[in-house]
């Protein structure tokens, strides 16, 4: 279903049946019904004894209105509903529709964290004209927080290079991944992640895609590059183990839903025959 993000509701979308994305600190509120995670399609909360916190208009999804809501963390979902942790979601939505259930979560946790001037403190009001919260003592304007970090496929010859993370619980090796800081472009991020976490050096670094990860704010963009020279070592840290597979031989490897996937497959794909060869 197409969406259309908007920040001010329409006059009349008061009568029209709306989606509600009803977040319980980072649990969405569901229909389950059918076994399928919905997402509740009413022309008010009251119609299903939802009482808002706050009420954010987000856009509309396939013509009708959408909105953001939080509630107390005493809600108790109705019958036939179920608060799901937002993660658990994963895989079980379209695409776009987690995306759009991740920028609701991710426009109340910022309603949330930014109810006061973080330079002097007064409480601050929301813009009328676009998504940002002004102080109306100083003036301080504060957009969403987004934090881009990037995630590289490096390929050397017919490998590809995966990461077991410290943070992994299971057996799962991944693409490496780091936030991009201050400053830096997307290459010297990558350059500087790939160096610390793997000793190596890239070259040939390409745009591949992108993916908003709203735990809690991230943009994850991926890129590919080919390894140019060091000696693999894992900084022991963050990375307790560092592999070059080919195409057949790929360990524990992260869900369809994630970009890390994405690249993996688009290795997979490319890759596959030349090993062949
Ligand atoms: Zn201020």
């Amino acid at each position: 279903m197409n969406f259309v993000p908007a920040v001010k509701a329409p006059e009349n979308s008061g009568g029209l049946a709306s989606w509600w994305f009803v977040f319980k600190r980072d649990e969405l509120l569901v229909l389950t019904n059918n076994g399928k995670a919905e997402i509740p399609f009413n022309k008010d909360l009251s119609d299903i004894n939802i009482k808002p916190l706050k009420k954010q208009y987000l856009g509309t999804m396939g013509e009708s209105p959408s909105f953001a809501v939080e509630v107390s963390l005493e809600t108790e979902a109705p019958r036939g509903m179920a608060f799901r942790n937002l993660r658990s979601l994963l895989g079980e939505f379209s695409d776009e529709l987690f995306a759009l259930s991740g920028r609701a979560f991710q426009v109340i946790s910022w309603d949330l964290n930014h109810q006061y001037c973080g330079r002097c403190g007064t409480p601050t009001v929301a813009k009328q004209e676009e998504r940002a919260k002004v102080c109306p003592n100083c003036g301080l304007v504060s957009y969403p927080r987004i934090s881009p970090a990037i995630i590289v496929a490096v390929i050397n010859r017919n490998k590809l290079l995966l990461a077991k993370s410290s943070r992994f619980k299971s057996d799962m090796y991944s693409v490496l991944a780091g936030f991009v800081e201050a400053g830096e472009t997307f290459e010297d991020s990558i350059r500087r992640e790939i160096r610390e976490e793997a000793n190596i050096e890239v070259r040939n670094i390409r745009y591949f895609g992108s993916q908003p990860w709203p735990f809690p704010d991230s943009l994850m963009v991926g890129f590919t590059a080919e390894y140019d020279s060091g000696d693999l070592r894992p900084d022991g840290v963050e990375i307790v183990d560092l592999q070059w597979f080919s195409p057949s031989e790929l360990p524990h490897i992260p869900g369809r839903w994630s970009i890390a996937r994405r690249l993996i497959d688009w290795f997979v794909e490319n890759y596959n025959e030349r090993e062949k060869v």
